[in-house]
């Protein structure tokens, strides 16, 4: 073989660099009895009734391929809960399909939209994988940066400003990973009327919407004119804590969401039976369960904003999801520095803000999806760690 095999790696994925929530999650991974709130999981296991419909499924035998696109009782639940919860109707033969984790539905929805070239706008700081997904596709990303100040809500003035003749998707993701920030309807609404105007195509992860704690999840499909622009993507690893099951889904119209099965029967085939089975479940009869883990991560949140406050940080109140977003800036240290230097003294895990892009820095993400007796001793060894540091 000539030559080095790195120079025959796209160049794409060569020069990616690794994502710096699992970079630093490998550290943490050397290091013995830390407490983390890095993780953007529920610590809550799937509740038995789930797990118990999987079980069964199992032992009546389900263990074969679905249909591409999903087993249609599954789809046709995915339709009433998005019906009953926000009025927009879809069919589920033809406008959903089930995939693995709202993962592979945004990978999905890239890689069937996305053209060489073609500019994808998002906010900044965001989810870490919106960007590689988008270069993955041979796209071009377009930031906006959101500030604390404003919410971390994009602005219909901002997203006008950042489109341009290749523009051809809005991504748009609220309840929003790292910030918490949920955004009202009217922002939202004068968000969509940009999109109408200018013909851009949405695509929308809505993954936190039932953690919502302030005001309520509007849906960007059910907004005038949004419905025929939209890729709605969801899933139930937040909501039912299913993030290992790998189930979520994407709703759209029909010649897009059978442009992503196109990709998704060559590639994946179908989100496993077992996942969906317990999914089906989890639709049917989760809403008590799913309900009581949400009162319970909001009771965290107030918790854990005030423990920053206290400390003397800035602490942005999150609308929705499981994380705080504390400014760290009156330490002196970069989010990096504070992160590394709170896992070396102090044996608690965050993620640094520059971790969900530049606009990150100067923040460190806080997941209070972790017990309660570990939030508390956590606060109280990053409450330690801050006034070492001289703040207050
Ligand atoms: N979207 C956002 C905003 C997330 O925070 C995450 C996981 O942290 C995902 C998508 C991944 O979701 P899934 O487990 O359904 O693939």
């Amino acid at each position: 073989m000539t030559g080095s095999l790195c120079e025959r790696i796209n160049p794409v994925v060569r020069d990616m660099p690794p994502s710096g929530i699992r970079r630093f999650f490998d550290l943490v991974a050397e290091t013995r009895g830390v407490i983390s709130l890095g993780v953007g999981e529920p610590d809550f296991v799937t509740p038995w009734h789930i797990r118990e419909a999987c079980i069964y499924s199992l032992e009546k035998g389900y263990t074969m391929y679905t249909s591409n696109s999903g087993l249609l009782e599954l789809r046709e639940a995915i339709a009433r809960d998005l019906g009953c919860s926000y009025g927009v109707v879809y069919d589920p033969r033809e406008e959903i399909l089930v995939t693995v984790g709202v993962s592979e539905g945004l990978d999905l929805a890239m890689r069937a939209l996305v053209c060489p070239g073609d500019e994808v706008i998002m906010a900044e700081p965001s989810y870490v994988s919106y960007a590689p997904a988008v270069l993955l596709s041979g796209g071009r990303v377009v930031t906006i940066p959101t500030t604390m100040e404003k919410g971390f809500c994009l602005k219909a003035h901002q997203v006008e400003r950042a489109i341009t003749p290749r523009t051809k998707i809005l991504l748009l993701s609220y309840p929003n990973n790292p910030t918490g920030a949920v955004i009202d309807r009217r922002t939202l609404a004068e968000i969509a009327e940009v999109a109408v105007a200018r013909d851009l195509l949405v695509i929308s992860d809505e993954i936190y919407d039932k953690l919502t704690y302030v005001g309520e999840h509007t849906c960007v499909a059910s907004l005038p004119g949004m419905k025929e622009r939209t890729i709605l993507l969801n899933g139930f690893s937040k909501a039912y804590a299913m993030t290992g099951w790998r189930l979520g889904y994407a709703c759209g119209p029909a010649e897009i969401i059978a442009a992503m099965t196109k990709i998704h029967q060559y590639s994946i085939l179908c989100a496993p039976i077992t996942a969906q089975m317990a999914a089906l479940e989890a639709l049917r009869n989760g809403r008590a369960m799913m309900e009581r883990m949400v009162r319970e991560y909001n009771r965290r949140r107030r918790l854990v904003c005030q423990a920053f406050r206290d400390m003397g940080l800035n602490c942005f109140e999150p609308g929705g999801a499981f994380y705080a977003f504390p400014e760290i800036r009156a330490t002196g240290l970069t989010s990096e520095q504070f992160a590394q230097q709170l896992l070396l003294e102090e044996k608690v895990a965050v993620v640094p803000g520059d971790a969900f892009g530049p606009g990150g820095e100067g923040f460190v993400r806080c997941s209070y999806a972790a017990s309660l007796e570990d939030i508390s001793e956590a606060l109280k060894r990053m409450a330690q760690f801050v006034r070492r540091l001289g703040v207050k």
